[in-house]
């Protein structure tokens, strides 16, 4: 971003007259670290708040899931993840506790690297924790449909993808924070469509901006939402049309939905969302680890002090919490929003303390 046009528009942030405290979420793990990296966040002026949202994968998903892919590891499958899974905890492990214990585990930059491994290993069962939001869910589904083009039998997702807007939706109704206005993903956007996220402003009256994820895109986002809760008013603003249309990406859209459907689905802090998740289609389930493996499950537990819960919800900040830097660190996390790069309690433990 120019230097001069930055300088411009941070001066117009940092000098903004609001009408009051207001509180704005993001729901994206990427806008989290982002506004810290890029220090767009220190040009906030004092009255406006940036909460978290449910917006970082791997903290949204309940150690149920964790759970079964451990026990499904223990029957002999090779378990296949991106690497930030491997650290967050279980309800009594973790995958990378069990690693160290013998149970394969392999960590993977795409889910077509696990088709690969099922391939490569025909005699192993190979399982790809397919966890993520509509960004990634499409490249899941677009493996599985190889996979049975090529009628790999030893290969199977365990789904646990989540969907945003549900999520978004399940806060609102529930009041339980107040949210002044919202900053929505461009990423995630550019799939599902600006449309999808209408709901906010015309149904909970409230401000919403779809943002990317350059200072600009931060900076100019920002200020369209305090334009609008400046003036009272709650529209829709799309400030990456670079990149999000109308009605998203039909093609992506199309092959996630030949292969999962929306289900309900449990989200850490938030609990169960009607059609907030997505299972694997019938005619895919030989490729669906969740039928494909009878595991039996420990008792989910969470793990005494940390208050991820709240955290996603939006009820408290990474700072609030008592083990927030003492028990809980990048290099010993309680749980898991301390876990990945798009985590809040990480974000916060390496920008903002
Ligand atoms: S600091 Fe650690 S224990 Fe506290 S909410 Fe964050 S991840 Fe959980």
């Amino acid at each position: 971003m120019d230097k001069e046009l930055k300088k411009k528009l941070a001066g117009r942030l940092r000098s903004y007259g609001l009408p009051g405290p207001l509180s704005v979420m993001e729901i994206c793990g990427t806008h989290t670290t982002e506004f810290f990296r890029t220090g767009v966040k220190d040009l906030f002026p004092d009255r406006l708040r940036l909460v978290d949202g449910p917006g970082c994968p791997v903290c949204v998903t309940p150690n149920e899931y964790l759970d079964r892919a451990i026990e499904i590891g223990k029957s002999g499958a090779v378990i296949v993840s991106f690497g930030d899974m491997i650290k967050v905890p279980s309800s009594y492990s973790s995958l990378g506790a069990e690693r160290a214990k013998g149970m394969k585990v392999e960590v993977v930059y795409s889910p077509m690297e696990a088709l690969e491994l099922a391939e490569k290993d025909p005699d192993s069962e190979v399982v790809f924790l397919s966890v993520g939001f509509e960004t990634t869910a499409p490249g899941e589904a677009a493996v599985a449909l190889r996979a049975k083009e090529r009628n790999v039998k030893n290969f199977s997702l365990l789904p646990g993808n989540k969907l945003t807007p549900p999520a978004v939706k399940a806060l609102l109704e529930s009041g339980e924070v107040r949210i002044d206005g919202f900053i929505v993903p461009g990423h995630v956007s550019s799939v599902i469509g600006s449309e999808a996220w209408e709901f906010i402003a015309e149904d909970f009256g409230k401000p919403c901006v779809i943002a990317g994820f350059e200072d600009y895109d931060l900076i100019t986002g920002t200020l369209a939402l305090m334009d609008m809760l400046a003036a009272g008013e709650s529209k829709l603003v799309n400030g990456y049309a670079r990149a999000v249309r109308p009605g998203g990406n039909p093609r992506a859209m199309e092959v996630l939905y030949r292969v999962f459907r929306a289900a309900d689905s449990e989200w850490r802090g938030l609990g169960p969302i009607p059609s907030s998740g997505l299972e694997m289609r019938d005619e895919f389930a030989d490729f669906d680890a969740s039928r494909k493996f009878r595991v039996t499950l420990p008792e989910p537990r969470e793990h005494p002090g940390c208050r991820c819960g709240e955290l996603l919800r939006g009820l408290i900040l990474p700072v609030d919490c008592p083990l927030f830097g003492k028990a809980c660190s990048p290099e010993r996390p309680v749980g898991p929003c301390m876990v990945s790069t798009e985590g809040p309690c990480a974000a916060y433990y390496k920008y903002g303390r």
